[in-house]
């Protein structure tokens, strides 16, 4: 009995704040309040701008839990059964397909409509703050603190060092309205300029993300005009303003210093050409939300182990999922600077292979499962 009321009183006196309001930011201040924990979320002065193009690819598992542990998403959702790949070196011919027969393997959700819901549910949580400035003794003051902002002076100060790679590309994003269809079937096409992904999001808009080489001078109509000549299912009847991201991925040496913990894309960035970042967030998430109610459930304060627990389980899976996709960039890379289609023929027999298919099917939905 002493200790139930024991533990209760820890769970009640627990303070998060979370450095930074983008997306993974308020996606965990919600998973926190969730558990009764104090979150603090800092936010910048100017109020943030989600772009209105931007979507995200969320995996199957990550929706389950985002439904059952963080907050309902199921009508923000377009669901896709099909994932299909194409080569221009292989003139048109599929490389490889991914099919969920009765269900669907990977849901597409509009970025701003996401960051929209969690910050309406957020609004009126007892158990939620926004603030926008720091005490000067916040890192005492709160149990821990978790920063998501790559730009601010902890992350200038405790996290520099890092593995940056620079693709020498740009990221173009845009949707597409068309003509009403099925739509539930995603097109990744590796073209001679860079990986071109059309990723349904209802059945008359399509976003369509482009990473494309040496293209920092590149005109958006030049963009646009390569997104018709590629599109071979879509009636296209609009392509709205298309938005444009400079591509690195970035892995950091160190997750964390004392109680404060690095989060998000701080922490890794990858290639978006398999639509995996913001799920290797959500997979983190996971982790460190289990490791907290573990130490709730014991009775121990949230402090400094929370951090080195979650680097322990966590930093070797990401360094092998980041390189993984950095692999498959590079792999398709090289098969474009030899002009060969050797590299797309052997992966069109692999994926032929229902055990490989099946493979890499669970590693895009679950991550990397040591
Ligand atoms: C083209 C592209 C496509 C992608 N597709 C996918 C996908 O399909 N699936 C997937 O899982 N991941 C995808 N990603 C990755 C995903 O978008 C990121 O992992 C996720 O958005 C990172 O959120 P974050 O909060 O960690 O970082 P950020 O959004 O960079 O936020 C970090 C900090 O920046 C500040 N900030 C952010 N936006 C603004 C703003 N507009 N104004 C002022 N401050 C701001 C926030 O306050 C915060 O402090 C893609 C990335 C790109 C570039």
């Amino acid at each position: 009995m002493y200790h139930l009321i024991f533990v209760v009183k820890i769970k009640n006196n627990m303070r998060v704040c979370i450095l930074g309001a983008g997306l993974s930011s308020i996606t965990l201040a919600k998973a926190l309040v969730n558990q009764n924990i104090y979150v603090d979320v800092l936010f910048h002065k100017k109020t943030i701008e989600l772009n209105q193009t931007r979507t995200l690819g969320i995996s199957k598992s990550n929706v389950k839990y985002f439904n059952s542990s963080i907050i309902d998403i199921n009508k923000i959702l377009w669901k896709l059964k099909k994932i299909k790949i194409f080569s221009d070196n292989l003139k048109n011919e599929k490389i490889i397909k991914f099919e969920s027969q009765h269900d669907y393997l990977f849901s597409i959700i509009r970025n701003y409509e996401l960051y929209k819901i969690i910050k309406k549910s957020l609004k009126n949580d007892k158990y939620f703050k926004e603030i926008h400035s720091l005490r000067n003794n916040f890192s005492d003051y709160y149990n821990l603190v978790i920063n998501t902002d790559s730009n601010n002076f902890i992350s200038k100060k405790l996290f520099s060092k890092k593995i940056v790679k620079k693709y020498n590309s740009f990221a173009y994003t845009t949707i597409i309205n068309h003509k009403k269809i099925p739509n539930n079937t995603a097109y990744q096409i590796f073209t001679t300029r860079g990986p071109l992904a059309f990723l349904p999001i209802s059945a008359t808009e399509t976003s369509v993300v482009y990473s494309v080489h040496n293209s920092n001078h590149e005109k958006k109509k030049i963009i646009s005009d390569l997104i018709k000549k590629y599109n071979f299912k879509y009636q296209i009847q609009k392509i709205k303003k298309i938005e444009k991201f400079e591509l690195k991925s970035l892995f950091l040496r160190s997750y964390y210093h004392n109680n404060i913990l690095a989060f998000g894309d701080l922490l890794h960035k990858v290639h978006p050409l398999a639509g995996q970042g913001f799920n290797m967030t959500i997979r983190d998430l996971i982790i460190l939300i289990d490791i907290i109610k573990n130490k709730i459930s014991l009775g121990l304060p949230l402090d400094k182990s929370v951090n080195q627990e979650f680097e322990r389980k966590l930093k070797h899976k990401n360094l092998i999922f980041s390189n993984g996709i950095d692999f498959v960039h590079e792999f398709f890379n090289l098969e474009r600077k030899i002009h060969s289609n050797f590299l797309s023929k052997s992966i069109q027999i692999l994926g032929k292979n229902s055990s490989i298919n099946k493979f890499f099917t669970k590693v895009a939905d679950k991550g990397i499962i040591i």
